[in-house]
């Protein structure tokens, strides 16, 4: 029996791949494929001594919408001297890439620095694909250029109609109108590009679909964590804070550890000494992947967070150690 393989289309392509099917499968034998293919609501593994396994396609999609809108952790996309995204032009963002946070020695590597000399100097790039060069290129691997709420000049350009990858030069701002607009978010990551290019076939696999990718999910969240501060920091009404937290973070000595999360918190404001700050949970150990939640947390409680590194009376006390 002979099933004729179909070409799958790109955004197939990208849905029903070798690494989705094994996100999807438990024990999904990932050897010896000769095609992958559709039936119907079927996902087709042809192998390549001509044997077949089905898979319902429903479970498959689950998969790589589940990867493709995962969530990184805090330290993902900070820039050196925990720099969050840098507004550009056009209502658009730099993200830079966690290089000071993955290893130890992370800023002191070839793009880490490049972030560090670059990041105040971006803005007075204005052309958007110089800009998205100059981030990610074979010689760098700077971060994304990000638009979560689209270009402000893309005016009326519906979701779906955006598919291009260019400058958006060639757009014209239409008439205004009384219409609410609704923008095309962007993000120059591979990823985000492959699914604006082929809008219309993803759309036809998942329908309603828009495009995502783990940096629009990052900075979804980072946003709504400034949110929670500027509430906090309202409800405290422009006096200091005097429920703070100061909290540091140490980056992996290896690629197989985690880095260490720590967290000391007062009642005191945040200038109190060090002899009024106490450790969050000291007999627990925190890393990067419980930032989120412990940043949340602590904002529920009403407690401001600082970096520690920004309160001198505890930096320089913790270094004397
Ligand atoms: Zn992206």
């Amino acid at each position: 029996m002979t099933t004729q393989l179909l070409e799958l289309n790109a955004a197939q392509t990208s849905i029903y791949s070798r690494s989705n099917l094994r996100r999807a499968i438990k024990d999904f034998d990932d050897t010896e494929i000769a095609g992958i293919t559709l039936q119907d609501n079927l996902v087709v593994v042809v192998r390549t001594d001509g044997s077949q396994q089905t898979y319902s396609r429903e479970i498959v999609v689950t998969a790589y919408q589940e990867f493709t809108h995962r969530l990184k952790h805090f330290f993902s996309y900070l820039g050196p001297n925990y720099r969050g995204p840098s507004i550009w032009h056009n209502n658009a963002y730099i993200l830079f890439k966690g290089w000071t946070y993955g290893h130890a020695l992370g800023h002191i590597s070839t793009n880490a620095k490049l972030q560090a000399s670059w990041a105040d100097k971006f803005i007075h790039i204005n052309d958007q694909t110089k800009i998205e060069a100059l981030l990610q290129s074979d010689h760098t691997d700077i971060g994304h250029l990000i638009a979560p709420d689209g270009f402000r000049y893309m005016q009326s350009i519906e979701l779906g109609s955006a598919v291009s990858d260019s400058s958006g030069d060639d757009i014209e701002p239409q008439a205004a109108d009384t219409q609410p607009k609704k923008y095309a978010p962007y993000c120059s990551c591979g990823s985000f590009k492959r699914q604006l290019n082929n809008l219309v076939d993803f759309q036809r696999e998942i329908p309603g679909y828009k495009p995502m990718c783990i940096h629009m999910t990052w900075l979804q969240k980072y946003r709504a964590l400034l949110s929670e501060r500027s509430r906090v920091r309202t409800e405290i009404r422009g006096g200091a804070a005097v429920k703070c937290v100061a909290w540091a973070y140490a980056p992996p000595e290896d690629h197989v550890s985690k880095g260490r999360f720590v967290l000391l918190h007062t009642n005191s404001g945040s200038m109190a000494p060090i002899s009024h700050w106490r450790t969050y949970k000291s007999n627990e150990v925190f890393t990067e992947e419980h930032a989120w939640d412990l940043f949340f947390n602590m904002l529920e409680a009403d407690y401001v967070p600082f970096p520690l590194t920004s309160l001198p009376q505890l930096s320089s006390a913790l270094k004397k150690k």
